[in-house]
């Protein structure tokens, strides 16, 4: 899951990133509003958490521009005041939910684990595919009965490869939602930690779950 933190103030926008990077998601910071709205509407993003208050372009205003530009990312809005208006404002150019500074990172977090699901069919922190089992919440993954503890990155991979079950989830998605670094030299790394995540789901187990799409990627077959 790739995040964009739209965030001046420093202080602010080094917890959240560290606190995410720890959850395995990768994230984006922009620290004016012209680098946010461009990077809004040029990457692919999971969700964006936008601050309201910027030295440059207003939150509102970055809010409007982004779904004019026909992004549906979900929006989760960081007002300094508990202003009803700035909410009902956030709200109406388009962001999804709020959040008053200052907050503590398990209801951040809860928040943006909500938004991500927000458009999925069941909304549950669990999800499901065959006989494996991946609960969000605790990130306790399962394969029937057999835990199974995988790596931070090993996790988010999975956790990606579920949300797209049953389709080709392709290198350049997974450099661009599960790893930060540059496509091109990720090459081998994909494979080794594909062939990681393997190996822990199929201990004792028969079937073969992620198949390889020769050439462009990967699927996970439910
Ligand atoms: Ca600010």
């Amino acid at each position: 899951m790739r995040v964009l933190v739209i965030e001046d103030e420093k202080r602010i926008a080094n917890f959240i990133e560290r606190g995410l990077k720890e959850e395995a998601y990768v994230v984006d910071v922009a620290s004016n509003g012209v680098d946010g709205l461009f990077q809004a509407t040029n990457v692919t993003y999971d969700l964006i958490v936008l601050d309201l208050m910027l030295p440059d372009l207003n939150g509102i205003d970055i809010c409007r521009e982004v779904r004019r530009a026909k992004v549906n990312t979900p929006i989760l809005i960081l007002t300094a005041r508990d202003s009803v208006q700035d909410k009902v404002r956030g709200l109406d150019s388009g962001a999804d939910d709020y959040l008053t500074k200052p907050f503590s990172f398990d209801e951040f977090l809860a928040r943006v684990r909500a938004l991500l699901r927000k458009n999925r069919a069941v909304k549950t922190t669990t999800l499901r595919i065959g006989d494996i089992e991946l609960d969000q919440l605790t990130r306790k993954v399962k394969r029937g009965d057999t835990e199974i503890h995988l790596a931070n990155k090993e996790y988010a991979l999975l956790e990606y490869l579920m949300l797209h079950a049953n389709q080709v989830v392709t290198r350049t998605m997974i450099s661009e939602h599960v790893w930060h670094e540059d496509f091109d030299s990720l090459t081998n790394i994909f494979d080794v930690y594909i062939h990681r995540l393997r190996k822990k789901l199929n201990e004792g187990f028969d079937d073969q779950l992620i198949q390889s799409v020769r050439g462009v990627g990967y699927v996970l077959q439910g």
